[in-house]
């Protein structure tokens, strides 16, 4: 049995609030929710983070940013072929940046004013 918290995820070993699902990637809801709309969007396979996945897999790092794109405008976030009122897409990598799950994710941030720079 994997240690990895989103493999275990992927397996339906531990629940999730699933918005979205492929063979391929896996959408659901921050368990510690930073906005309205807070999702998480992450490869079925495991890779640490999104440079380590974009160099092992590139067509499945677009898979995952257009998940992404697409779980924006199921959520309202997203107008036409337009991007308003928008939303923000973040990988933190590495313990500088806070990553907790060495397992990539993609955060879907919206719903809110988002302040830049980022903390
Ligand atoms: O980017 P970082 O690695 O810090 O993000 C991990 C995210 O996983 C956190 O936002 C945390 O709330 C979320 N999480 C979750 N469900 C869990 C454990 C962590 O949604 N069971």
């Amino acid at each position: 049995m994997t240690d990895c918290l989103f493999c275990r995820m992927v397996a339906g070993e531990i629940p999730a609030d699933v918005v979205h699902r492929t063979d391929r990637v896996l959408a659901f809801r921050d368990i510690n929710p930073q906005a309205s709309t807070h999702v998480l969007v992450i490869p079925t396979d495991h890779h640490p983070t999104a440079g380590a996945l974009a160099e092992a897999d590139p067509a499945l790092m677009g898979e995952i940013v257009a998940a992404a794109h697409a779980v924006a405008r199921q959520e309202g976030l997203v107008s036409g072929d337009g991007a308003e009122p928008g939303y923000r897409m973040v990988a933190n990598t590495g313990p500088a940046a806070g990553q907790t799950v060495h397992h990539v994710h993609l955060h879907v941030l919206g719903g809110r004013d988002l302040g830049w720079p980022p903390g």
